[in-house]
C-alpha cells in the first residue's frame, strides 16, 4: 500500500467503488468519493488532484484552514471531525459540506455564523448509530427532535445523515449499522420536515466503504486506501 502511489491507490477505490455499486444495482455516479486529506501533505493532496480528485475531506478547521489555500479553487471541501463552536468563525463559503451537525450548541452557531456572512450551510446530522460512547453524534431516538427544530434555523439546512462505524466492530456488526442507518432515514424520509432533505448518507471507510455502499452510501469518506497510513 505504502509504496503503490497515490494514482494507483485512486484507481482502485475508483473500481472497488463501481464493483460495489454494480453489485447493489446503484448508479455508480450516485455515489461520491471524498478523500480524507487530514495529517496529509499538499503534495499528496496535489498528486491526487492530478489525477482527478477534486473532493477533500478534513477533520479540523485548523489544518482545513493551512492547506485549502494551497490547492486549486475547484476542490471541495467537506468538513467530517467533531466541530468545536469555537472554530466555526473561521468558516466560510468554501466549506461544501459539514458533515457532523451532532448539537443544538453548533446548529445555533452555525446559524449566526451564516447570517453575519450570507452563507446558508449544508450540513449532514451524526447519528451515533453504534451506540459507542466514544463516538460523537445524537443517538438514533434524538434525531427526530433534532429535525423538527431545523426549520428555525433559516442557516443550516440538513441533507442527510452521517455516521462512523464502531472501531472494534466485526464486520457483520458494521454492515448492521450502516442498514440501521440507512432504515432511519428512510423512516424520517416519509416525515416532511422543514429545513431538511435527507437524500445523502454519509458512511464508510476504507475498511468497510464497499459495504456501506451496498447498504445506501452516497459518500464514502476514504483516507488510508488513498494516501497510505498516517504518520
Ligand atoms: C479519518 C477519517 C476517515 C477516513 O478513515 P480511513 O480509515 O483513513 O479511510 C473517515 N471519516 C472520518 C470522520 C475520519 O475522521
Amino acid at each position: 500500500m505504502t509504496n503503490k502511489g497515490i494514482e494507483q491507490s485512486l484507481i482502485e477505490v475508483r473500481q472497488r467503488m463501481g464493483r460495489a455499486a454494480a453489485l447493489s444495482h446503484r448508479d455508480p455516479k450516485s455515489i461520491r468519493l471524498l478523500a480524507v486529506s487530514k495529517t496529509q501533505p499538499i503534495s499528496a493532496m496535489e498528486e491526487a488532484y492530478r489525477f482527478g480528485q477534486r473532493r477533500f475531506a478534513e477533520n479540523r478547521v485548523q489544518e482545513w484552514l493551512e492547506k485549502a489555500p494551497s490547492l486549486k479553487n475547484d476542490c471541495e471541501w467537506h468538513l467530517v471531525g467533531r466541530l468545536q463552536t469555537n472554530k466555526v468563525k473561521y468558516l466560510d463559503h468554501s466549506v461544501a459540506m459539514i458533515h457532523s451537525l451532532d448539537r443544538f450548541s453548533l446548529l445555533e452557531t452555525l446559524n449566526a455564523r451564516g447570517e453575519q456572512c450570507g452563507i446558508i450551510w449544508t450540513t449532514l446530522v451524526q447519528v451515533n448509530i453504534a451506540q459507542d460512547p466514544a463516538k460523537a453524534g445524537l443517538t438514533p431516538e434524538e434525531v427526530p427532535d433534532f429535525l423538527r427544530i431545523i426549520g428555525n434555523y433559516s442557516q443550516v439546512k440538513v441533507k442527510g445523515l452521517m455516521t462512523i462505524g464502531a472501531l472494534e466492530a466485526s464486520s457483520v456488526e458494521t454492515r448492521g449499522f450502516f442498514r440501521q442507518l440507512r432504515v432511519l432515514r428512510d423512516t424520517l424520509q416519509a416525515q416532511k420536515w422543514s429545513g431538511v432533505d435527507l437524500s445523502e448518507l454519509s458512511m464508510g471507510m476504507s475498511d468497510d466503504f464497499e459495504m456501506a455502499i451496498e447498504e445506501g452510501a452516497t459518500l464514502v469518506r476514504v483516507g488510508r486506501d488513498i494516501f497510505g497510513n498516517r504518520g
